[in-house]
């Protein structure tokens, strides 16, 4: 039986609810031991640079000249087909070449074993416009996939956030109301930043072409029809591609794909052949966006500001990335019934017009509008992220899913549209990549579906109450009798959920990668389902200072962090000695169980160790061998996985982060970054069973 077709190749293109105009010139050793116990206050607060970036490791294989991020080209990427033809056969078709797609590419991309692709209908990336807000749970993530550094240094900093209201002298004219600190202390090692998505893009891309696999983009190619066949649910799913380039157009390919990724959008092809609809509250406000040049005596011009106008209506300034741009948000008519947003026939001069009227008193000269879009406010929601029978004792694992715009839809304001959607990318890359490798149980797969729906649940109830507020008039104080919201509310709210809005409120329920928080009293600061938040650290075989969360990249392997206790680590009669004798121990550690032979001890699960001396007190030496492993080619051994507390005062990781001194901690950390379980130095037993749920011994 075959289901989830789509008919007509030529199915309309574009995005549900927007109009975008592109203006055509703009297209697109051992000495004594001494515990050093920091008695300070942990410090909050210092998120101003993270202690470098993660360092990079090369030559483990022999020297090798040139850029190390280029990683060595694994020669069965072309497998002689012609430049410009698909394989019959691949693992993973992605569909869709926006930030969700691109998230999910880049991981993929690192395993050479793993045959991916990645279709676009436009012709090629994209240059200029969409979504800017990267939140500070994005930029973490950057700093697995390398690119965090290369995005700080182009964008813009969101530090404060301004209000401005209706001045209650004289109504027409707006007033500052306040200005609040946009990321609270020590939410982040890491900042909320502004750059365009095209720019996102285009780091992607950077990684996907160094990456083993060379992986590029399909351009011109439209998916046109998805048929799964549900009586094997072994089987692969047939996809039709229709070429759009010049000199192919309307050619139709058809591939087998084990797995297919809908990350093509609201209009979602894949959704739609999968039979989901996206469900919520149909649109009523239209609202239009802006990136303009502009000479204005506006105060905050530079800083992110929501602005409540009397009778004129509301408008959110985001600066850019650059020092002159900034982008407007403008509140435009509600929409009757069933109108749409295009038939308001909104013009970029209706847009400034709008703009001038909120802005009162000030000048807002607008000089050149680089991109603008108008669209309508929806906050919508697929029912299931993946084909999987609703029955999880069916056994049966999904073959289809979708992310980020495909599955959930919601207005641009709170600036989590790309964020969300590249989480979604993330959160199923890892678990493909794992599964595909046989690394991993294929139940792994229907856990994307339950995660990510319900972060995008909450992000959707959030967006709806943020997009009401914004689009009601503010009260006016001298009319206890009108309607409307008090700006002080607005404010109080957006303060209220600002962590919300950095990404890192996000957390995952008990599951098989994420376990019941019985020992969490051992790391407070580590709530399992929560990502784990950096610290800084000193590596103890070259003192250098950096960010513990940054030493872990976008490669599919778990990380299990060892937080000692307070006795002397070199001791064989220490826990951590203890801990890692088992973790040695051929029959019973989870590490040598899943590693596959002749593969590094740690190319599935990384061990690493964060000791409380001080590391000019510890030889690296002297610890246990698979803290040093030998690795490679040469059987180098690997002298960076073990850390000590950061030197600078109130910085001492095991403050900060609520590690018990005493009995010290294993932290378990998904490839995703997310904490999946936290237990006591001697739960080897509860150890191995956590990874015995989700993983899978090679055979
Ligand atoms: C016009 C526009 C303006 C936006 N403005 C803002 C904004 O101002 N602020 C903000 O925060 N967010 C904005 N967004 C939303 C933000 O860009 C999205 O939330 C984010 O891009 C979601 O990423 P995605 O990869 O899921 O989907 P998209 O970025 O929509 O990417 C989907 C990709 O799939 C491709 N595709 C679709 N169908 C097919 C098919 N059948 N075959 C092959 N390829 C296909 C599309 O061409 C597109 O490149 C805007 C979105 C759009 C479309």
């Amino acid at each position: 039986m075959i289901r989830g077709r789509i008919a007509n190749c030529a199915a309309a293109s574009g995005s549900l609810g927007h109009r975008t105009v592109w203006p055509a010139r703009n297209r697109w050793q051992s000495r004594p031991l001494r515990v050093r116990i920091s008695a300070e206050t942990p410090a909050h607060g210092d998120r101003a640079v993270a202690e470098g970036a993660g360092s990079m490791q090369f030559h483990l294989n022999g020297f090798r000249p040139g850029d190390p991020a280029v990683a060595e080209a694994d020669p069965r990427r072309r497998e002689g087909r012609p430049a410009g033809s698909l394989p019959a056969e691949i693992d993973v078709l992605i569909v869709g070449c926006g930030p969700t797609g691109l998230t999910l590419a880049a991981q993929l991309a690192a395993f050479p074993d793993i045959s991916t692709r990645i279709v676009e209908q436009k012709p090629g990336r994209l240059l200029i416009g969409q979504a800017d807000g990267i939140a500070c749970r994005t930029m973490e993530m950057f700093t697995a996939f390398g690119f965090a550094d290369r995005v700080l240094k182009e964008a813009y900093r969101v530090e404060e956030f301004a209000f401005w209201k209706p001045d209650d002298a004289h109504r027409g004219n707006i007033v500052r109301s306040s200005r609040i600190q946009d990321v609270e202390d020590g939410l982040s090692e890491l900042p909320h930043v502004i750059l365009n998505q095209a720019r996102v893009h285009d780091f992607f891309l950077d990684v996907m072409g160094n990456a083993p696999t060379r992986l590029e983009p399909e351009y011109h190619r439209r998916l046109c029809g998805l048929l799964i066949p549900e009586a094997d649910p072994a089987a692969p799913v047939t996809v039709r591609l229709e070429r759009l380039d010049p000199g192919h157009a309307g050619e139709v390919e058809t591939l087998k794909a084990r797995y297919v990724v809908g990350c093509d959008g609201a209009r979602s092809a894949v959704r739609r052949a999968l039979g989901f609809a996206l469900h919520g509250d149909s649109a009523n406000q239209a609202w239009g966006v802006m990136d303009v040049l502009a000479i204005t005596d506006f105060p905050d011009i530079r800083l992110k500001t929501a602005i409540q106008s009397a009778r004129e209506g509301s408008a959110l300034i985001i600066p850019r990335e650059g020092g002159y741009m900034f982008r407007l948000y403008i509140e435009l008519d509600r929409l009757a019934e069933n109108e749409r947003v295009g038939s308001l026939n909104v013009t970029p001069e209706h847009l400034v017009a709008a703009a001038q009227r909120i802005f009162h008193p000030y000048r807002l000269e607008v000089k050149e509008i680089p991109w603008w879009s108008v669209y309508e406010i929806g906050q919508r929601l697929c029912d299931r992220f993946d084909d999987a029978p609703l029955d999880p004792m069916s056994g049966v694992t999904p073959r289809v899913f979708i992310a980020g715009d495909a599955c959930h839809t919601h207005s641009p304001k709170a600036g989590q549209g790309m964020n969300v959607s590249m989480q979604d990318g993330f959160n199923l890359g890892w678990k493909l990549a794992s599964v595909l490798l046989g690394r991993a149980k294929p139940a792994l797969l229907r856990t994307y579906s339950d995660e990510r729906r319900a972060i995008a649940h909450e992000l959707i109830d959030f967006d709806r109450r943020l997009a009401a507020m914004f689009s009601a008039p503010p009260k006016d104080p001298s009319d206890p009798a009108s309607t409307g919201v008090d700006p002080a509310e607005l404010q109080h709210y957006l303060a209220q959920q600002l962590r919300f809005t950095a990404g890192t409120e996000t957390r995952y329920q008990p599951s098989i990668i994420c376990g019941e928080p019985t020992w969490q009293s051992l790391a407070t600061g580590y709530p399992i389902g929560r990502r784990f938040h950096s610290a800084p650290v000193t590596r103890l075989a070259d003192a250098r200072p950096l960010e513990l969360g940054h030493a872990a990249t976008a490669d599919g392997r778990w990380r299990v962090y060892v937080f000692a206790s307070d006795e002397d680590p070199q001791a064989h009669s220490s826990r951590v000695h203890g801990l890692c004798a088992f973790l040695d121990d051929p029959h019973r550690s989870p590490i040598r169980r899943f590693t596959p032979p002749g593969a590094d001890i740690d190319s599935v699960i990384d061990l690493r160790a964060i000791f409380q001396q001080h590391h000019h007190d510890l030889d690296p030496t002297a610890m246990p061998a698979l803290l040093l492993p030998a690795k490679g080619r040469l059987g180098l051994r690997d002298y960076e996985k073990m850390f000590c507390p950061a030197r600078r005062p109130g910085r001492n990781i095991f403050d900060l982060r609520g590690i018990d001194r005493r009995q010290g901690s294993i932290v378990v950390v998904r490839p995703d970054q997310y904490v999946a379980h936290v237990l006591p130095l001697d739960a080897c037993e509860a150890l191995a069973a956590f990874f015995e749920g989700v993983m899978r011994a090679p055979c």
